[in-house]
């Protein structure tokens, strides 16, 4: 947002008819500088208004969408450079290469299966790339159909020769690919495939220079549906790259202000994922990996779930009762805090130990035991509250909680407040097993 509240009112009607929800205009000019409102709710902005708070109120960095449906993929609409001055906005897309000369609709089935469970959440990977080897037109409409056909995700569809783009965009437009791409020989031809289809379209440069020349091209002829790639494949000239086009998106050199690709080609698997992971970390708006190895593909979701993470907000589970395995009227109640790391440790060393019991997850604001403790926010106080709204006193027959050892100076208020019998379980959670067999069970 470049605009202050009043250059943006300086443009609005100023009739403070309230219709936009706000009781002046003023009101709406500082709640849409500050990113509280959106310009369309005032029906009365003029075109000329509209355009001009439209690109002044634009993120440096395009917002684009690929694919339809549930699997609709968001990339770019970054503002930062580094995670820590606000957060980023859209996760890296990581795109699963196929080629047109291998069993597509097998490989497809592997990409389908790539599915992880993580901290509570399920993430996998986000594309389809068929790529053109075979430099057959027909057979990579072919393997574009079988994808399109078979594929949870969304297509990118690699291939420079317009022709075969073509016959590829009869089978899939409807699914809104990323048609990559462009260069400078058949920028024009692509960019009107693009605009028909009304597909995003990834531009490939030779380097910096000619990839802003390219852009600015593909720009007067009026598309800025762009994904944007420099075309280094060698991992220090990719992260230059993509740190330079960064720093210049942010000071709002147009032509780099559109997320960007990168392309992994390594057939070494453990460098493979080296040089993925360098391009999460720097900026890539999507990555082109060229297999589909759980093994592989794992530590990069997790790379990318740590990087992507807001800063501001932890990531939590819901505080309500969690039931592990079949517990019943004589099982332990554990206590922890909701933050989810500390919630699934307790909950995997639980399993672990065979126990089935209940967990419950005070509402810390998703911070850990000893942080929430000199927080203030793991309290007894809120401990007996959960104790209470959950009805945990109808659920089990022995009116005893387990808490952190690492809280243990919590016991005499919380057995008080509560009137529940307090144990002071481990101070790590790993000691959950053994403590259950010595101190549980006796
Ligand atoms: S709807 Fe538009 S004209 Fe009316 S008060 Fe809101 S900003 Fe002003």
């Amino acid at each position: 947002m470049g605009l202050t509240g009043l250059a943006i009112f300086k443009q609005l009607p100023k009739t403070n008819c309230k219709e936009c929800g706000h009781p002046t205009c003023l009101a709406f000019a500082m709640a849409l500088a500050s990113g509280k409102a959106s310009l369309d709710s005032c029906p009365h902005v003029s075109d000329e208004a509209k355009e001009a708070l439209d690109s002044a109120s634009a993120p440096p960095i395009a917002s684009l969408k690929i694919g339809t449906g549930d699997n609709e993929l968001t990339v770019g609409g970054e503002t930062v450079l580094f995670r820590h001055e606000k957060r980023f906005e859209n996760m890296t897309g990581i795109a699963i290469c196929v080629s047109d000369n291998e069993d597509v609709a097998a490989k497809v089935d592997d990409i389908n299966k790539l599915f992880f469970d993580r901290v509570g959440q399920t993430h996998n990977v986000n594309l389809v790339a068929v790529k053109n080897d075979s430099a057959d037109a027909g057979k990579f409409a072919e393997a574009v159909k079988a994808a399109h056909d078979k594929s949870n995700f969304p297509l990118i569809l690699i291939t420079e020769d317009p022709a075969a783009a073509e016959k590829a965009l009869e089978v899939c437009a409807s699914g809104k690919p990323l048609l990559y791409g462009a260069t400078s020989d058949n920028y024009e031809a692509m960019t009107e495939l693009a605009k028909k289809n009304e597909v995003v379209l990834g531009v490939r440069g030779n380097d910096l220079n000619s990839l802003a020349d390219l852009v600015e091209k593909i720009q007067e002829l009026g598309y800025k549906q762009l994904v944007i790639d420099s075309g280094s494949r060698e991992v220090n000239k990719v992260l230059a790259d993509q740190t330079q086009m960064r720093r210049q998106a942010l000071r709002k050199f147009r032509p780099f202000g559109y997320p960007t690709l990168t392309v992994v080609e390594n057939d070494d698997p453990i460098q493979a994922v080296a040089d993925a992971s360098v391009y999460i970390s720097k900026y890539s708006g999507i990555v082109v990996y060229p297999s589909a190895d759980p093994a592989e593909i794992l530590p990069l979701v997790t790379l990318r779930l740590n990087i992507y993470t807001d800063p501001q907000k932890p990531i939590a589970v819901e505080s309500k009762v969690h039931e592990v395995g079949t517990p019943d009227e004589n099982s332990p109640v554990f206590i922890t805090t909701n933050f989810s790391l500390s919630y699934f440790c307790v909950e995997g060393d639980v399993e672990a130990g065979r126990i089935s019991g209940y967990i419950l997850p005070v509402d810390t604001d998703g911070i850990s035991v000893l942080t929430g403790w000199a927080a203030g926010k793991f309290t007894p106080e809120k401990i007996t509250d959960m104790l209470k709204e959950t009805g945990m006193a109808d659920k089990v027959n022995h009116n005893t909680i387990i808490i952190p050892g690492g809280v243990a100076v919590l016991s005499g208020k919380l057995e008080e407040l509560s009137g529940w019998k307090v144990m002071v379980g481990p101070r790590e959670s790993t000691g959950i097993p053994s403590f259950m067999k010595q101190r549980w069970n006796a």
